[in-house]
């Protein structure tokens, strides 16, 4: 895509969303009939991602030229992404004791019983046993992305030992990879008329803008805290960038359609085909777009981790139940795995929440709280998701040739 057309795409979805918060609050629940344009763009897009991570996984790794360097670009990798889901939870604990959102709360006895169907709780040890699948196709048809990558990391590494026998099959994931780019800057093109159909139905779906509004005011504080949690990471990532790898602006502007689209479609997953074609547009290191990238987009997810932190305080203050400095700690290692085991689609958040909230011995109804405005902050949280997953791929892109 050119410069232009990807700055006319731009501006076709920032008005795109804006449009989508006036009709959505204007016209309410009417605007739910088009919902389906909106699930019709999702799906195109979530069609691309097997195909397109599994030859990006593929080609990334091969191109490394030696399989031993695997190890150190994914230890960097993952020790990065680790990082600043640490720090990202580290800010959302030091909002929510400032602010205390969850103080003189009162819980009326619909909102606390809302959240009580949550099916199994969630375990620490379901996080490594979802990174292997044993039924490929099954993962690929759910769009489980770990495994999926684990397995193309795998398959990548036994190819990049074969010699001249696997190059016509290391071709072969080139190509692929090419054409679903390709497909990928068409499906773009949909972007605006897409994220609008999303947005606006789900605002209508939620009552329309007033009726909205009153639920967003009943929690107002715990909104607050959210999002100047998540934009206080935000520019924390910005200046790290700045400073690491210089462009932080220009960064911004070449992944801002894949933040919008973050914000669109609340899912990263479905995000990750446009976020490599941003970052190939940026100019970062096809290395990284294809390896540090997709890995990133599944394990890393600073958005969740800071907000899974404040909603379990959240919850804590509202039941008046006292969080020692240990039970923070707790909440800080729990909040940052169970990030990592959230999926990029959307709300998937406030499943691991459960793992957070039964460390600290919090009540599970207490997601009952949150859930007439998840929708709205897991947009803010899934595009610092992207935002952050990029600025990943940029910086080690960077670093890359002092890591070989
Ligand atoms: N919707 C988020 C994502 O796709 C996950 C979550 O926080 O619910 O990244």
């Amino acid at each position: 895509m050119s410069v232009k057309s990807a700055n006319n795409l731009i501006w076709g979805i920032l008005a795109a969303v804006i449009l989508a918060l006036f009709f959505g609050t204007w016209l309410g629940t009417s605007m739910t009939k088009v919902e389906w344009i909106g699930t019709l763009f999702l799906n195109a897009l979530k069609m691309t991602i097997i195909p397109l991570i599994v030859s990006a996984v593929i080609c990334g790794v091969c191109s490394l030229g030696d399989v031993r360097k695997l190890g150190k670009i994914g230890g960097v990798t993952i020790g990065y992404y680790l990082t600043t889901t640490a720090v990202a939870v580290f800010v959302g604990l030091m909002v929510v004791n400032i602010i205390q959102p969850g103080e003189q709360f009162s819980i009326s006895e619909e909102v606390a019983t809302r959240g009580t169907d949550h099916g199994e709780a969630p375990k620490l040890t379901d996080i490594p046993l979802s990174m292997i699948a044993p039924n490929l196709i099954e993962a690929a048809a759910q769009t489980k992305l770990l495994p999926i990558i684990v397995f193309s990391l795998l398959f990548a590494a036994a190819l990049s030992t074969t010699g001249q026998k696997g190059k016509p099959l290391i071709e072969f994931f080139d190509g692929l990879n090419e054409t679903m780019m390709k497909i990928v800057s068409w499906l773009m093109i949909f972007a605006p008329i897409g994220i609008f159909c999303l947005v606006s139905a789900r605002l209508g779906a939620a009552g329309g803008g007033e009726a909205f509004w009153l639920e967003i005011m009943a929690i107002g504080k715990y909104v607050f805290a959210v999002l100047l949690g998540l934009l206080i990471h935000f520019f924390l990532l910005f200046v790290f960038l700045a400073l690491v790898a210089g462009g932080g602006l220009k960064h911004f502007l070449s992944v801002s359609r894949a933040l919008l689209t973050a914000f669109g479609t609340a899912s990263s997953s479905a995000t990750l085909p446009i976020t490599m074609d941003c970052l190939k547009e940026a100019g970062v290191e096809d290395r990284s777009i294809k390896f540090v990238l997709p890995l990133g987009a599944t394990i890393n997810m600073d958005g969740t981790a800071l907000y899974e932190a404040v909603a379990v305080m959240f919850i804590a203050q509202a039941y008046g139940i006292e969080m020692s400095a240990i039970e923070q700690g707790i909440i800080f290692i729990t909040a940052t795995l169970a990030a990592i085991g959230a999926a990029g689609i959307p709300q998937a958040g406030l499943v691991t929440m459960v793992l957070v909230l039964t460390a600290v011995n919090l009540p599970l109804e207490g997601i009952g709280l949150l859930l007439a405005v998840d929708w709205f902050l897991d947009r803010f949280r899934t595009a610092i998701n992207v935002w952050g997953d990029s600025i990943g791929a940029s910086v080690i892109s960077r670093f890359w040739k002092n890591l070989n």
